[in-house]
């Protein structure tokens, strides 16, 4: 069976539009984004749209700063650190990948936690490492996948954790393969999984014998950004296998890292590529956004 992000982002983004009337007759305003991006990279420029274009069609406030590639750290920084002091913004993003002479780390660093939609942040990386949330008491579902971490999730994973929920599929127990350990996919989703009681392998690219270690998996999400690395013979029957891949074929088509053709007869469910993973990640920044806001609201700092 296939699982539509596109579908279940619409299904998503319709329900946030709600959230955010009903924010917006309780506390007076609604939720505000901003989106830098540094310089005119043509697929960072398509990334923003999509984002600055899913905000509206969510009903919240958003912002595009475009900076000139040539900007210093530190006045990016700046940018930052004004936007931080800003009571009326709820989010910052800034696009990457960042021209080379900015460190990413530090610019993560400067966004202040609390506004930090991507989590990305440190903070937010220690609070869902450290934090267990109590799982058995929460249902999970499309529209509420994760417990309450009282922090930023990364919005891949937490994506994701909404695509296994719209199957019914109980993850309790369940073997699940992770590959790749990126520090925005692969390490958040193997922890998050980890907190909905799977046992989780992490795969890289020293683990040897990669198809035995997928076929081991009822769940197995792929995130490493090689054009159909996972064939047929690394699916167990009846598996849930989620392409976190985006990747652009000679011919300009796009290629998750799972050969779809090949596998989905095998797997139980599985995601497309385009219109799988993808929709969910812009979506989830949205909820992330309100999210933010909603923190900020409740603690007093509007
Ligand atoms: P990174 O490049 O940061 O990480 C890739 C991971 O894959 C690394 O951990 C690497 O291992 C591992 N890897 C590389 N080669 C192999 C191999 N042959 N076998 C097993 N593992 C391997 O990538 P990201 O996590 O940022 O992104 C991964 C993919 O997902 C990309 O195609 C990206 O475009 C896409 N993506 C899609 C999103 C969406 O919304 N759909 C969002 C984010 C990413 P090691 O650590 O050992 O180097």
């Amino acid at each position: 069976m296939i699982i539509s992000g596109k579908d279940i982002a619409a299904q998503l983004r319709s329900d946030m539009q709600q959230q955010v009337e009903a924010m917006a007759a309780e506390y007076g305003r609604t939720p505000c984004l901003v989106v830098i991006q540094v310089g005119n990279d043509p697929a960072s420029t398509i990334y923003v749209r999509n984002k600055m274009r899913a905000a509206e069609f969510c009903h919240i406030r958003s912002q595009h700063l475009l900076l000139p590639d040539s900007i210093s750290e530190q006045d990016l920084c700046a940018h930052i650190a004004e936007l931080n002091a800003d009571n009326d913004v709820d989010g910052i993003l800034v696009q990457l990948p960042l021209p080379q002479h900015i460190d990413e780390e530090h610019v993560i660093r400067a966004i202040l936690a609390e506004k930090d939609v991507d989590g990305f942040h440190p903070a937010n990386a220690a609070h869902l490492w450290l934090h267990q949330p109590l799982v058995k008491s929460h249902v999970a579902s499309i529209y509420n996948p994760v417990p309450d971490y009282g922090c930023t999730i990364p919005c891949t994973p937490k994506g994701i954790l909404s695509l296994l929920a719209s199957t019914g599929v109980e993850l309790d127990g369940k073997r699940a393969v992770v590959v790749g350990r990126s520090d925005i996919v692969g390490k958040p989703m193997a922890k998050l999984l980890m907190d909905r009681q799977c046992t989780v392998t992490v795969a890289h690219s020293h683990t040897r014998d990669l198809p035995a270690v997928c076929r081991e998996a009822d769940i197995l999400i792929v995130a490493v950004g090689k054009p159909k690395l996972i064939t047929k013979d690394c699916i167990k029957p009846g598996a849930l296998v989620i392409d976190v891949g985006i990747n652009r074929l000679p011919d300009g088509t796009l290629s998750g890292d799972v050969d779809f053709a090949e596998c989905k007869d095998i797997a139980g469910f599985i995601t497309p590529v385009p219109g799988g993973v993808g929709p969910m990640t812009v979506t989830m920044l949205m909820q992330n956004t309100i999210d933010c806001f909603r923190r900020r609201m409740l603690q007093g700092k509007e």
